[in-house]
């Protein structure tokens, strides 16, 4: 009995996480848009293009398979005393646009102030890695960052900022250049207090405007 509960837990969980297509289906969509494009996929040169596109898919997207809040909640340490803002800067992040599948490029920085609980590192880094291999649009990415840290951790406070530019703006559309877009999301102290959340603007070079734009996050 208990098997079969667990079985259908299971598959619950597997229907969450959607069907997948099989690599050789993947690799027909590829060569129904390389037709789409305007090209004939047999040619030479595009010969094993639909397989290098799927390949590359699986590292783009490589994020769907990870659960972010279990990769911290193994590698936690005790805090052991230590009560300052915790801060990461410049972890670049490349990710891709849900309008248009189209790279995301940016930075995020990422602040907390532990209450008993820190992570290395490399797991902040991570964190945003698991987030930005899937299908995004920016203010979700900075905020999810967020969520998740807060949820784990739960530190006194969180801060993540995201700066990026969108190629499905700066290659089609408008043809924006050089624009970058920022986000935020401010939780706890540093939501709370201007002067915590004025550190973590200096110590990332910028100034306190940004967090206007929290609440739209
Ligand atoms: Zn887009």
């Amino acid at each position: 009995m208990n098997e079969h509960v667990d079985g259908r837990h299971r598959k619950a969980k597997a229907k969450a996480r959607i069907e997948r297509p099989s690599r050789a289906e993947a690799e027909a969509a590829v060569r129904t848009l390389i037709r789409w494009a305007g090209d004939e996929p047999d040619r030479e040169g595009l010969d094993g293009t639909p397989a290098r596109v799927v390949r590359a898919y699986e590292e783009w997207f490589a994020g769907y398979g990870e659960d972010p809040a279990e990769l911290l909640q193994r590698t936690f340490e005790e805090a052991g005393g230590y009560d300052e803002i915790v801060l990461l800067r410049d972890i670049r992040f490349e990710s891709h646009c849900e309008h248009h599948m189209a790279p995301i490029i940016g930075r995020a920085h990422i602040g907390y102030l532990p209450r008993n609980r820190v992570v290395g590192i490399s797991k902040l880094a991570r964190l945003v890695e698991v987030y930005a291999k899937r299908l995004q649009i920016q203010e979700k990415l900075t905020a999810e960052v967020a969520s998740c840290l807060d949820a784990v951790l739960k530190p006194h406070g969180v801060a993540v900022v995201a700066e990026a530019t969108h190629q499905c703006m700066t290659t089609r559309g408008v043809h924006k250049t050089g624009v970058s877009m920022v986000t935020s999301r401010m939780l706890g102290v540093f939501r709370d207090h201007a002067e915590t959340r004025q550190e973590f603007l200096s110590a990332i070079g910028m100034r306190g405007g940004v967090a206007s734009t929290n609440g739209s996050v």
